[in-house]
């Protein structure tokens, strides 16, 4: 199970990790994704398609899973019925053009759904009613943004904006730490934490996987004791408290003060 069984009752083996598109217009130095390969030309496939070939590819994903002795064959075979769906992975899912749509047909299927945006696209946000809101953070102020996350365009004010709808659903800012990148001004993390009012809030220290090997270094990768400590200052500024971490995958999530 991973951390967000942990955090919010998410079974691991019955979710499944998507995205409706490859495209993304930030091109964030710790991204996993390849900006080197990237997909210029895309058919979009219709909200319908994707609904009716999730069981057919989450069999696939699994396959392999189920010779293997840590595996149960009661977890494999519950695992064949997922339950939850993360929109996130390797792209932007808001520049999918029908994603409420997707989102509504999910839901109206007994998915539990998770999405992550970028935040540079509010009004596509405002559309889109998932069981779990997630907006990325990563940065305290512009010009750390601008570094970090070399967006196609400047989106900062976007990406406030994205923030200003967390408060009326069940949401999470999540920040991704880079150690020596964007660990500084915790007050002002805090600051729009606190303008945002998400119901949670995930730090959550950079893993160095995937193309983020040729942009960052390891030195770069936070250990958790450093995650939990930025963690604490954030919460010196804001009535966010820490109620939960996981140390195995370097995250600590906050909660406002009841
Ligand atoms: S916003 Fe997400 S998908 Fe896009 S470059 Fe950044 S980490 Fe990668």
């Amino acid at each position: 199970m991973c951390y967000k069984h942990q955090f919010y009752g998410i079974e691991s083996h019955r979710c499944v990790q998507m995205t409706p598109t490859l495209r993304c217009n930030h091109r964030c130095l710790f991204c996993w994704r390849s900006f080197e390969h990237q997909v210029d030309e895309e058919v979009e496939c219709p909200p319908e398609m994707i609904l009716s070939a999730i069981p057919r590819l989450q069999k696939r994903a699994l396959s392999g899973y189920k010779i293997s002795p840590e595996v149960t064959e009661e977890r494999f075979t519950e695992a064949l019925t997922p339950a939850h769906v993360a929109i996130s992975l390797a792209g932007e899912p808001t520049l999918y053009s029908h994603l409420p749509e997707l989102v509504t047909l999910l839901k109206g299927r007994g998915y539990t759904t998770f999405l992550v945006s970028n935040g540079t696209r509010p009004w596509v946000l405002e559309q889109c009613h998932p069981y779990q809101l997630y907006v990325s953070l990563v940065a305290p102020n512009e010009a750390t943004y601008l570094r970090l996350c070399r967006p196609v365009e400047n989106y900062w004010s976007e990406i406030q904006e994205s923030l200003s709808l967390l408060g009326s659903r069940r949401s999470a800012i999540r920040i991704t730490l880079v150690e020596g990148w964007n660990d500084h001004l915790p007050d002002r993390y805090a600051a729009m934490i606190q303008n945002g009012s998400p119901s949670f809030v995930e730090v959550k220290g950079y893993m160095r996987v995937g193309y983020s090997r040729k942009r960052l270094r390891r030195e770069n990768m936070p250990e958790h004791h450093h995650v939990h400590a930025f963690a604490g200052q954030i919460t010196k500024f804001s009535d966010y408290r820490i109620v939960d971490e996981n140390p195995t995958s370097r995250v600590v999530l906050l909660r406002r003060d009841t």
